[in-house]
């Protein structure tokens, strides 16, 4: 066996091991290369499951946790999702395997660029990458079917509730940055919404405004 393929394996292993064990979830982060979205120093590191540095002080989340969230997602083929924070796009080409489209947010000029080239070279046409403050939303294409947010805030941003469907779901790590997190995952239902904590998670901070580059 190659290396590659024997690091691609030793991936999945550790995948399932954490408990991402959905199989539609598992084909698809199979099918996603995370070598494709880490570049530079650490590209090498891509198969490992920890989170790595990507431009513009962010980080492409950590495999497990990526995997862990798409899962609480439920993701149907006909969904409609939001990601706030695209990073290096790793997340919404995973999205792009399960779900109708995807719209995916980022307050940082590069990195939307970047990951919407790889997006291109990949022949990823489903996503619809954005330069924008995620935590309003993105009202002229709400409802959602699901929305994830992939930095975290002290509490669920009013827009993006107000975004979710009827039915819908939204996965978003809550709490200050500086501290460990919470995993939660909101479901609007008729009357409100209900909230379950998932696992402590660490994520950057979802920041108001553009970033500068
Ligand atoms: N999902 C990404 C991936 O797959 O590589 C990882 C995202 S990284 C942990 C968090 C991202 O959230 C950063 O790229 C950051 O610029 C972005 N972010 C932070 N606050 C934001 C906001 N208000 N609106 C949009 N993006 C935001």
């Amino acid at each position: 066996m190659s290396d590659r393929a024997e690091q691609k394996m030793r991936f999945l292993f550790a995948l399932r091991s954490k408990g991402v064990t959905e199989a539609r979830v598992l084909t698809a982060m199979e099918n996603v290369d995370r070598g494709d979205f880490v570049k530079g120093h650490f590209a090498d590191r891509a198969y490992e499951d920890m989170p790595l540095p990507i431009a513009c002080g962010q980080t492409i989340s950590q495999p497990s946790v990526v995997g862990l969230m798409t899962q609480a997602l439920a993701i149907q083929p006909r969904d409609k999702v939001l990601e706030v924070g695209t990073g290096s796009g790793y997340q919404a080409a995973i999205l792009s395997k399960l779900a109708r489209r995807v719209y995916t947010i980022d307050r940082h000029r590069r990195l939307v660029r970047e990951a919407e080239a790889v997006f291109a070279a990949l022949g990823l046409t489903n996503i619809t990458a954005l330069v924008g403050d995620g935590s309003h939303g993105l009202p002229d294409q709400a409802p959602f079917d699901k929305i994830i947010v992939t930095a975290a805030a002290e509490d669920p941003p009013g827009p993006l509730l107000a975004q979710l469907r009827i039915g819908g779901i939204m996965v978003l790590p809550v709490g200050q940055s500086d501290a460990v997190q919470s995993l939660i995952r909101v479901t609007r239902t008729d009357a409100g919404y209900d909230y379950d904590e998932l696992r402590p998670v660490r994520f950057v901070p979802l920041i108001e405004g553009l970033g500068q580059d």
